[in-house]
């Protein structure tokens, strides 16, 4: 199927399916239990996984072009310029020929890409349907991203890193609560307690705006 065929087909499930997606932002500090809550939400509700950190790690372990360029942000714990995760984003978004919605885990993580969601949404008569923040304390996010850097070998979560992760996520990153909270999408969750009790907040969440 050539280029313009297979692009207007995909305009056509899209817009097939407008009033059923669901697309949800799930945002959160590093540690946050982002990934843990996506697994569980993509099996509910048959959605689509989009997480720009797993893409990068699988560009570094490629070492492809982004990968490379990638590689020193990630590794000390600062984020990827927005244009390259921009592009590796489109990239993806269009590699989906069908799809109920999406979980979009770790991102926007910056208003320039919170921006660019908004507009690539619109431009298919799509949007996000909320945006859920995860809230836990400074200690407990260290504590898990430590736990976690000693079960998986996860270079980046590493106590210093970390603490820049936390750091960049608060500078960078908190402004994108701004962006959806005035266009009423933002929902915050208490992201402490077990991992099935956070699940059914955030389902209880989505529920009520589907
Ligand atoms: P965490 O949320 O635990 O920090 P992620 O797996 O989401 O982990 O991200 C790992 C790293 O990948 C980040 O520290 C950053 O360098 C990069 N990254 C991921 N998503 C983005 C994004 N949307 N914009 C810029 N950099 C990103």
């Amino acid at each position: 199927m050539g280029a313009i065929q297979s692009h207007l087909l995909r305009g056509w499930i899209f817009t097939k399916n407008i009033s059923t997606m669901i697309n949800i932002v799930l945002f959160g500090p590093p540690g946050s239990g982002k990934g843990t809550q996506s697994e569980k939400l993509i099996e509910k509700y048959g959605l689509n996984h989009l997480s720009t950190g797993d893409i990068l790690r699988s560009e570094l372990a490629n070492s492809t072009p982004l990968g490379k360029k990638a590689k020193a942000f990630m590794n000390r714990g600062d984020l990827v310029p927005d244009k390259d995760v921009i592009e590796m984003v489109i990239n993806k978004l269009d590699s989906y020929e069908d799809a109920n919605g999406f979980i979009f885990d770790g991102f926007p993580r910056t208003q320039e890409q919170a921006r660019f969601l908004r507009h690539h949404l619109t431009d298919r008569d799509l949007r996000v349907t909320l945006m859920i923040r995860l809230e836990v304390a400074h200690e407990e996010l260290v504590k898990r991203l430590l736990l976690r850097g000693e079960k998986t070998g996860r270079t980046d979560d590493e106590i210093s890193i970390i603490e820049n992760r936390i750091d960049v996520y608060l500078q960078q990153s908190e402004p994108v609560v701004e962006f959806y909270e005035k266009m009423r999408k933002y929902v915050p969750i208490i992201g402490a307690g077990t991992i099935d009790d956070i699940f059914y907040r955030i389902c209880q969440a989505i529920d009520a705006r589907i």
